[in-house]
């Protein structure tokens, strides 16, 4: 399996806190079937400066250690980017970067709201020969109470991936009901974990795999799989249009 939403590299972020931390998330990847993870630090300018050249050098440092200690897990550089009008000059200043180099930009919006320079936002970075992908827009107030608002996104050329733990109910009944309903609807397009850490953020990428399969079938799961193998490898992704 393929993870392409994980915050793994140590310091960097709210994710893993030193090096021991990234080692231990490194043995639970590697536990639940993951074999690839992009490591996808907050970028969100004056927060988290996590900027494209600092990605790299820690992805490749991290390696080295999983390297040394024979775990079966290759970490490959990316960026969770939080929204702001100035993407598209990050972009020019080569800060961002896509998931593996790929033209998939991985994009976090507010958790309340989707600010109304989104929709031009993401026809900048088209432009830019970008794909945006909406990052676990199912726990997005607006988008929650309004899901019109991401079927107009993802009619504009853009992808969503849901977090696992969303699927499983770790952020309560209502996420857990509104991500069957995007899934059901082909609104989505990858699973992922955006794990931060081996405690109550942990990956849950295969129980979310399980229920998928229970409930859809395990096609569906395959094309998620195949979907993350797409972007690791700058590739075509499926696109789902139930209705
Ligand atoms: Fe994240």
């Amino acid at each position: 399996m393929i993870d392409i939403h994980c915050h793994i590299l140590p310091k960097v972020d709210d994710g893993a806190r030193d090096i021991h931390e990234s080692i231990e998330m490194a043995r639970k990847a590697v536990e639940q079937g993951i074999s690839n993870i992009i490591a996808t630090p907050h970028y969100n300018k004056g927060i988290y400066d996590n900027d494209k050249g600092l990605v790299m050098n820690e992805t490749a440092k991290l390696n080295l250690f999983l390297d040394d200690l024979e775990i079966p897990l290759k970490v490959w550089p990316g960026q969770e980017i939080r929204i702001s009008d100035e993407l598209s000059d990050d972009f020019d200043n080569n800060e961002i970067m896509g998931l593996n180099g790929s033209q998939y930009i991985l994009l976090e919006l507010p958790s309340n709201h989707v600010p109304r320079y989104t929709e031009r936002l993401i026809y900048d970075l088209q432009m830019k020969r970008m794909t945006p992908i909406i990052a676990h827009p199912e726990r997005n107030m607006e988008i929650m109470k309004n899901p019109q608002i991401l079927k107009e996104l993802i009619w504009k050329g853009a992808y969503s991936q849901i977090t696992a733990g969303s699927i499983t109910g770790k952020f309560g009944w209502r996420t857990k009901r509104f991500s069957k309903y995007l899934v059901q609807s082909g609104l989505t397009h990858f699973i992922a974990s955006d794990a931060h850490n081996v405690g109550n953020r942990g990956f849950q990428l295969r129980e979310a795999h399980k229920l998928i399969e229970k409930n859809f079938g395990q096609g569906l799961v395959d094309a998620f799989n195949e979907n993350a193998e797409n972007v690791l490898y700058g590739m075509k992704v499926k696109e789902f249009l139930f209705d």
